[in-house]
């Protein structure tokens, strides 16, 4: 089945608002197997509701969503432009004004005449009233589609969708079976990826399709099995999946999740090794991926955030000839970062960071996106150099966290 998204609302249109509605309706409908096939943003005018309902009329969706435009002060024009294109005319709804008239009364307000005119709704259309706010959410059958008018605040839209729109289309409707995985792939180019993939990809049966979605150096693969059959879609899913490691080899980190962070956390628990980080310019990204897996106290010792000079002299006792030898963005810093952790969380595997995040060079001179990871592993220490001088100051943290757990990674399964 097919949806239409139109997202009512001037403040949308000028950039004042950011469309999240379309995102999270988009995503609730895609979950139990409805595709979204358009998503139309348009003003808060009579003219162009009218005109997009009679477009989106003409089209093959099956269901018709507006978000916006209902609230007091644009009832008239909205409503009335759907009650218009549905050749129906406003009732009053007693229940909702039941309900408005409370709110009013509880919080010792006077009614007015555009609060009342929210009660007012198609004469033909269900009405949900809204728990959230004040506008009813109206539900209306027409040439075999339905339209649903939700309210534009976000907090009430998605509160609606999920208590009692996406129930009330799983009961109406049979909605096929969505199964999704998705697998990640660490320091593979995407291209050269996709011709690895190519015969597989090929080859997956029609049911299951493949999508590439690219962030921060990684790629993470997401397969979609659609049917009306749960357990075959498991199993034919399960076969596919299998069928990638002999094809990707160690770049793709599990074929059971796609967080690098619980692999390292298996592997460290099944090994009863400790982990422990020492960071500079990543400021506690990596302990915050690190501690975001539960359980993570029975292999993490702790982590410091050394970000000054002091802090690197004073608490991980790195001499301070070696800085002012090497300079603090170095191989031998990263080197004695990720050793005198380890010594002081007495843990057997740490990792380190130091770099130039920008968008200044450092009073070394030290370039731009220069950055050095180190990895004590069980009483060896490697460094690695990195070099992101394009990327922004937040684009590098993020890169480089992932690289250092990426290091990790390649060294665990070294190790296997
Ligand atoms: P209400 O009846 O609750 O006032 P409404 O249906 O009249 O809601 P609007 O007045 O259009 O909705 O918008 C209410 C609020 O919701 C505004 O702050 C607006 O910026 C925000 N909003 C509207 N549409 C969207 C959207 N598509 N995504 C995110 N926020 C939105």
């Amino acid at each position: 089945m097919k949806a239409y998204l139109i997202i009512i609302g001037d403040e949308v249109l000028s950039g004042i608002t950011l469309d999240t509605n379309s995102n999270y309706i988009a995503k609730e409908l895609d979950n139990i197997g409805i595709s979204v096939i358009r998503i139309s943003t348009i003003p808060d005018e009579d003219n162009a509701i009218k005109h997009e309902l009679t477009k989106v009329f003409n089209s093959d969706a099956d269901f018709i969503f507006t978000t916006g435009g209902l609230g007091p002060t644009k009832d008239d024009k909205t409503k009335q432009a759907i009650a218009d294109f549905l050749s129906d005319t406003l009732v009053l709804h007693q229940p909702s004004l039941d309900y408005i008239t409370d709110i009013y009364c509880r919080n010792g307000r006077e009614m007015n005449e555009l609060t009342r005119n929210q009660a007012m709704v198609p004469s033909r259309s269900e009405v949900m009233i809204n728990r959230y706010g004040t506008a009813p959410v109206l539900w209306t059958e027409k040439d075999n589609k339905i339209l649903i008018n939700l309210p534009g605040v976000p907090y009430e839209t998605r509160a609606m969708m999920t208590e009692f729109i996406i129930p009330k289309i799983k009961k109406g409707f049979n909605l096929p079976y969505i199964i999704r995985r998705s697998l990640v792939v660490v320091d593979f180019p995407e291209s050269e990826l996709a011709l690895a993939l190519r015969c597989w990809e090929d080859d997956l049966p029609e049911f299951i399709t493949l999508s590439y979605l690219p962030s921060e150096a990684r790629i993470e693969l997401r397969l979609t099995a659609k049917g009306n059959n749960r357990e075959e879609l498991e199993y034919f899913l399960l076969q596919e999946i299998n069928k990638l490691p002999v094809i990707i080899g160690k770049r793709l980190i599990s074929t059971q999740t796609p967080d690098i962070q619980e692999v390292i956390a298996g592997f460290l628990k099944k090994n009863h090794l400790t982990f422990c980080v020492a960071e500079s310019l990543t400021g506690g990204t990596i302990s915050q991926k690190i501690t975001s897996v539960s359980g993570s106290s029975a292999y993490y010792k702790g982590g410091i955030t050394s970000y000054s000079v002091e802090a690197k002299e004073n608490i991980l006792h790195i001499p301070s000839e070696i800085i002012r030898t090497y300079t603090v963005v170095s191989e031998e810093v990263a080197k004695e970062m990720a050793e005198r952790s380890a010594k002081l969380f007495n843990a057997d595997i740490a990792v380190s960071t130091t770099g130039v995040a920008g968008p200044n060079s450092d009073e070394y001179n030290n370039p731009v996106g220069l950055v050095y990871i180190g990895l004590y592993f069980q009483k060896e220490t490697f460094v690695k150099k990195y070099f992101y001088p394009d990327l922004s100051r937040n684009e590098i943290i993020t890169r480089i966290s992932n690289k250092a757990l990426e290091m990790l990674y390649f060294k665990i399964i070294e190790n296997e």
